[in-house]
């Protein structure tokens, strides 16, 4: 046992379950205060982090030997070591320079390959550490937000709904509190929670109620606990061996491409066999050596063995990107499918609004109060403590903090000069029955003097159905039908000024119990309306959704009225637009609901099941639906999504697990930024596979004819081959990953789910660029060979007409657009990849030692003048088919 191990045993000599709070808190040496910081940093440097050892980063030097796996790397070094043996034997020294030189050259694009790799993979561990939970702990007496590594035994941890536990934990303190822990029961049923229980020895784990295990999410109310076992100690870490190990994530595109890979490979392999029997066939010494490494090369050259490794780069890049603008991708098809999202549902409330809530009147004691008469709400004392009481927020340092629309209702409170915390003190909270969004209401028990007060608030609407009596100048009297409709109208008036409303009603409580049912027969108090103004980027945001046609869609639990209000201050309201309520959808067949669905741009007063409807039947038209969601009850709407997004500020931990991308400013603009990044992601991707695909075709099919048309002459030498695939592959391809977004990537209508890699006009222009290189590599060689009869120069000539020609062609590669518009030209990383082309060209050909190497021969200037002006031609080419393609484009839009 190790000395950890054995210093760990002091805590771990106990079993949890059997323990009661004040026990296990002696044991833990702990106490309801937390531990002091210098303690659990202490207890974090013994016992280590909280964490799984479960997914250990890949080792460096594996991930070097990794590169060595390709099954075309070992093709070539068997073939190397072939040749070099069979050079030996027959004292053909100079070939062995050549087997050397191959060799070389496949370990710098091993080395290439290693670091690219190593690039993306700390890249998404960094993400990972960005997106890594935080728990509430209390340490010192105070209530902080540790990372869940951190949280070490003795920690007490906070729990609330929403919440996933981040250790075991013991509880000291439960309210209502339900678990789902069905990853180690298998029970999909909550559990509900206790403290001050203590159990058997050999309780079993689904029955052991006073402890909640790591990784259960709390769906239903509060609690205060105990850490008492973290990291591989925990109840899910003694079975995590036992876990499948997280897979490494393959997006959709990426499977194909590597089924495309697999294909290519296949078909390249046939060729350069039909290749190496071709020229020994034709070659009368029959030398096998030199048609074997002629081959290979041609199998080098030609597969995009870069491709996987170049589109891994691509999405790392792209999800640092994205996380630099606010929006952390968790699962990796995100990136691709953002680029086709059709349909936006968000959440109003914090994500199209500012989450700024302040209240701008109020209806109390029978009378509608605004402005400087929301004073005379002072003389209701229930409806104060109604505000002051029925409310969860701490304050901090004077920092109010909690949720935005319970803020208002202290600040408030705090502008009439009275404070939450005296309330509080005068008044204890004896229970409460939590807010949910499918009840809308909230409930808190206070003693008041002798009695316990029940006050609720929640949705108006909701509330008033509850109330049968009314508060008024200090007397309660019925709420009969035509005052409640009145009331009604008071709130309409108000929701139509896109003010948010939340009513408030109380009650003596009588029963020994602290049940739903108690929500019922309340005295009405009154309700307040706040202002939760929009966010400053949401119109923009709204209208860019709307060109780039996708349909942006308001979901929120808030009245219909506020709701379409706020629809239309930001835009997302059209003149045919619908709003439905849930009760109405619940009213709606299918049938029904599938006739009107386009015209819906706004759901209010729904709950989260409503949510899941909402998207698969979008989904069933064949829409890619992005979801926002925050609560608890969101996670199964955030899944059945084919982008959900959690919120990083307002969510909950259990959203924030589920959903593909995370915002951790909670804004609607940073999902329209999102898209916009996974459009140019995905073109980039595009252009990468147009640019590797197209040259490297080039390649195989001027060796093809040249090797039928011309056996007598030697055409490219293998490493000539290896060389243009090293300096136009890799270099290029990167630069190909950091190009910016196209100008009109917002203008244009979302991909199709099913279109192809090499849709959007892709494979017209590759064929139009690999015909024309083509032609112009092998008339290049024929011509030079014919003006000469020199076999080294037309080869020479050849060999640098490819290889410029293809490293010019990534300008055209680089945009679907003309060259001649702004910026056209811009991408340094482009410019240093040519520059360092061009300089290593020039070495490779004008120095004579290794030009020799290489078999070719150094140029006059007038020469190099030719085939740079050749390799050029490309361009004029490229500019000319884009011309043609925007003519028709606009004809067809202008016929349509
Ligand atoms: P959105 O769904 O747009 O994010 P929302 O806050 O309106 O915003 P819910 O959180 O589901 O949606 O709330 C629904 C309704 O419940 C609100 O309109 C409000 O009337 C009421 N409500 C919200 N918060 C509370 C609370 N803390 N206590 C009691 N009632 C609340």
């Amino acid at each position: 046992m190790d000395k950890k191990q054995k210093a760990k045993n002091r805590f771990l000599d106990n079993i949890p379950h059997t323990l009661s709070g004040s026990k296990a808190l002696k044991i833990f040496e702990s106490s309801k205060q937390g531990l002091e910081n210098g303690e659990a940093q202490k207890r974090l440097e013994k016992y280590g982090k909280n964490e799984l050892d479960q997914n250990k980063k890949t080792n460096k030097f594996v991930l070097f030997l990794k590169q060595f796996c390709d099954l075309m790397i070992v093709i070539l070094f068997v073939a190397a070591i072939v040749s070099a043996v069979v050079a030996l034997v027959q004292k053909n020294y100079s070939d062995l320079i050549d087997v050397a030189i191959i060799l070389g050259i496949v370990f710098l694009n091993a080395v290439i390959g290693f670091v690219q790799e190593n690039k993306a993979e700390s890249s998404l561990e960094k993400l990972k550490k960005i997106s890594e939970p935080y728990v509430k702990v209390v340490r010192d007496g105070q209530v902080t937000k540790i990372l869940k590594t951190e949280v070490v035994v003795g920690d007490i941890i906070l729990l609330e709904v929403g919440d996933i536990a981040c250790a075991d934990i013991l509880l000291l303190e439960a309210n209502s509190l339900k678990c789902n822990e069905s990853h180690l029961t298998g029970e999909s049923e909550e559990v509900l929670k206790l403290c001050d229980i203590t159990k058997p020895k050999d309780t079993p784990l689904a029955e052991r109620n006073n402890i909640v295990f790591a990784n259960s999410s709390i769906t239903y109310g509060r609690g205060l606990g105990l850490v008492v076992r973290t990291g591989m100690d925990t109840e899910i870490g003694k079975i995590a061996t036992l876990l499948t190990k997280e897979k490494k994530e393959q997006t959709p595109l990426q499977s194909k491409l590597g089924f495309l890979g697999k294909f290519l490979t296949f078909s390249i392999l046939i060729i350069a066999v039909v290749i190496f029997v071709l020229s020994i066939a034709i070659d009368p010494s029959h030398d096998f050596v030199k048609p074997l490494l002629l081959a290979i090369a041609i199998a080098v050259a030609a597969i995009p063995e870069s491709l996987p490794s170049v589109i891994t780069i691509i999405m790392a890049l792209g999800t640092n990107r994205l996380a630099k603008k606010n929006a952390i991708i968790k699962k990796l098809h995100a990136v691709e499918t953002l680029g086709s999202c059709q349909i936006i549902c968000s959440d109003k409330t914090g994500t199209l609004t500012q989450n700024k809530m302040k209240v701008e009147g109020a209806f109390c004691d029978g009378k509608l109060l605004e402005g400087d008469k929301l004073i005379d709400t002072k003389n209701n004392k229930h409806f104060l403590n109604s505000l002051a009481l029925c409310n969860d927020c701490i304050t901090k340092s004077d920092k109010i903090l909690g949720d935005p629309t319970e803020v208002a209702l202290v600040e408030f409170v705090a502008g009439l000069g009275m404070s939450k915390q005296n309330f509080e003190q005068k008044y204890i909270r004896v229970a409460e029955l939590p807010f949910d969004s499918n009840r809308k209401l909230m409930t808190t028990y206070n003693q008041i003097e002798k009695e316990v007060m029940a006050y609720t608030k929640g949705a108006p609407d909701i509330l008033i159905s509850r109330c049968s009596k009314i508060l008024k100048d200090e007397k309660i009297s019925k709420l009969d039908e035509t005052e409640k409709q009145e009331i009604e109208k008071l709130i309409s008036k108000m929701a139509s000024k896109g003010l948010r409303t939340l009513a408030f009603a109380y009650k003596k409580h009588t029963s020994e119990k602290y049940e739903l049912e108690n929500e019922n027969e309340l005295i009405f108090l009154g309700f307040v309306a706040m202002r939760d103004p929009p966010r400053e980027t949401t119109n923009d945001a709204v209208r860019v959704c709307k060109n780039s046609g996708m349909k942006p869609i308001m979901i929120t639990g808030d009245h219909a009225i506020t709701a379409k209000a706020i629809a239309k201050e930001v835009g997302i309201w059209e003149s045919d637009s619908l709003l439905l309520t849930g009760k109405e959808l619940d009213a709606l067949t299918d049938a029904q609901y599938r006739k009107i669905i386009n015209r819906v741009s706004v759901y209010a007063r729904v709950s989260p099941e409503h949510k899941v409807r909402i998207v698969n039947m979008w989904k069933s038209f064949g829409k890619v639906v992005a979801m926002t969601g925050d609560g608890v009850n969101d996670a199964p709407s955030i899944k059945a999504a084919d982008i959900g997004i959690g919120m990083g500020q307002g969510g909950t931990e259990v959203t924030k697990e589920v959903a593909d991308m995370v915002l951790t400013d909670d804004n609607f603009s940073t999902i329209i930024i999102a898209v916009k990044e996974g459009r140019r992601i995905y073109h980039n991707i595009q252009k990468v596979i147009q640019f590797l695909l197209g040259t490297n075709f080039v390649e195989v099919a001027s060796i093809l004819i040249a090797t039928i048309f011309y056996p007598q002459l030697v055409f490219l030498l293998p490493l000539q081959i290896l060389f243009i695939n090293m300096i136009t592959d890799s270099l290029p391809a990167i630069a190909l990953s950091v190009e910016e977004a196209e100008p009109d990537i917002m203008n244009e209508k979302p991909r199709s789910k099913t279109e192809n890699i090499f849709g959007g006009g892709m494979w017209q222009k590759m064929v139009v660029q690999m015909i024309y290189q083509t032609i112009l590599v092998v008339l290049t060689f024929v011509i030079t060979y014919n003006l000469t009869q020199n076999n080294t120069l037309a080869t020479t000539f050849a060999f640098v007409t490819l290889s410029l020609s293809q490293l010019f062609h990534i300008i055209n590669v680089k945009s679907s657009q003309t060259i001649f518009r702004k910026h056209g030209l811009k991408n340094t990383l482009m410019w240093v990849s040519i520059i360092l082309g061009l300089l290593l060209n020039v070495v490779v050909v004008s120095i004579p030692q290794v030009a020799g190497v290489f078999g070719l021969v150094p140029l006059l200037w007038w020469q190099w003048l030719v085939v740079v002006g050749l390799s050029l031609t490309i361009i004029p080419i490229m500019e000319v088919y884009k011309f043609i393609v925007k003519k028709i484009k606009k004809s067809k839009q202008n016929k349509n």
